[in-house]
């Protein structure tokens, strides 16, 4: 739905944000490609709207974990390239075939995903997964040339094709590290073997939202940007605008109840805070059932363009807010502003840094309770 002023709580994403970082990591990356990372409902934004803005502004790849968010994205009329990553062995790989989805390979999903294309009688596209150091997915260096090998027999078969080799970085927020050194490297290597083993690769890709910003020897074929995507900055030290993005999402809501209170008042579950002279209180109906963090108090909300303190626990459905004033007008139905885009408040970086979490978990845990409204 679209935004209006008449709200209780919503998450705003303006898919204008979303277009403009897209354009934005298409001229960093240039020549190389960018694929729109929507996993996880687009990091909270909406995956089919992001995916859409995203492709407008020439995002060429969509990426995901499941295949079910894949066949979702099919389901919705996306015929763009899409790479799902993360399987198990029930994951459904024959409709990823039947949907023309690229499934990427680790090991051992590439005899199901054989043994589906011959069910479904058609090729599957598949990209190999290399852990050139994450630790994580991917094929462990020592057992690539036999995964290459399975791969070239499966696909003289006719079962599969071959389109891709990637891997994923692992301490690209922290440029300053050699550990990504070692993976470019690392994955250099294991895309020469697959080509060498004669393998038609459409893409090559290894760099995620930090690792585009800050490792150009990284792009390869396509950058792979997720967080920078919605508009936030992987560097802790780097705001959004240091680095041309906007934040796609601003969460806000309407005071819900503003009172008086004396000196010594306690607040919320635990009595952890108290009001340090006479003041007034105002509560925003949020909390962790909207996927607020329980810890958050530290953080701080924007009301009328000024900065005020979230204090007390975080409850299921809201929180409170100090205004540090006994002089405060009543301020039931004003708007608040969690975070968002610009100087004038608070940024999800914030909200991290304040329940000791990164930005990227901020968005992503706002649950579907809060209405999200396009832009
Ligand atoms: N590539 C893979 C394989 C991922 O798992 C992710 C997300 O974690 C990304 C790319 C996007 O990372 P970022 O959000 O840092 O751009």
């Amino acid at each position: 739905s679209a935004a209006s002023e008449s709200f209780d709580r919503q998450a705003v994403i303006d898919l204008e944000a979303i277009r403009d970082n897209i354009r934005q990591f298409l001229q960093v990356a240039e020549p190389a490609r960018v694929m729109a990372v929507v996993k996880a409902d687009g990091y909270g934004h909406g995956a089919l709207p992001v995916a859409r803005a995203a492709l407008e502004a020439g995002a060429s790849w969509l990426g995901v974990a499941h295949i079910t968010e894949a066949l979702a994205l099919r389901a919705a009329g996306i015929e763009a390239p899409v790479l799902a990553w993360l399987h198990t062995p029930d994951s459904d790989f024959a409709a990823a075939i039947t949907a023309s989805i690229d499934i990427g390979i680790s090991g051992w999903e590439l005899e199901h995903v054989a043994a589906a294309a011959k069910e479904v009688q058609r090729p599957a596209r598949v990209q190999l997964k290399i852990d050139t150091g994450l630790g994580r997915n991917g094929c462990p260096p020592d057992r690539w040339e036999e995964l290459i090998g399975q791969a070239s027999a499966f696909q003289e078969e006719g079962l599969l094709r071959v389109v891709g080799v990637f891997s994923h970085l692992a301490v690209a927020d922290e440029p300053h590290r050699p550990e990504t050194d070692e993976q470019i490297d690392r994955f250099r290597e294991a895309v020469a073997v697959a080509e060498d083993a004669g393998m038609d690769l459409e893409v090559r890709h290894l760099a995620n939202t930090p690792g585009t910003l800050s490792r150009p020897d990284a792009h390869f074929d396509m950058v792979r940007v997720g967080l920078g995507t919605y508009g936030l900055s992987p560097f802790e030290n780097e705001r959004p605008e240091d680095l041309k993005l906007r934040p796609a999402m601003t969460l806000r809501a309407k005071v819900a109840n503003c009172k008086r209170v004396p000196e010594g008042q306690g607040v919320s579950y635990g009595l952890r805070y108290r009001t340090e002279g006479p003041s007034t209180l105002v509560l925003v109906p949020m909390g962790y059932g909207d996927g607020i963090p329980r810890n958050a108090s530290g953080a701080q909300v924007a009301i009328g363009g000024k900065r005020y303190d979230v204090v007390g626990r975080v409850a299921m459905d809201q929180f409170v807010v100090d205004l540090r004033t006994a002089e405060a007008p009543d301020l039931v139905g004003e708007e608040v502003i969690l975070f968002g885009a610009g100087e004038d408040v608070p940024g999800a970086a914030d909200w991290a840094a304040a329940s000791g979490t990164i930005n990227y978990e901020i968005v992503t845990r706002i649950s579907p309770r809060v209405p999200r409204v396009y832009l």
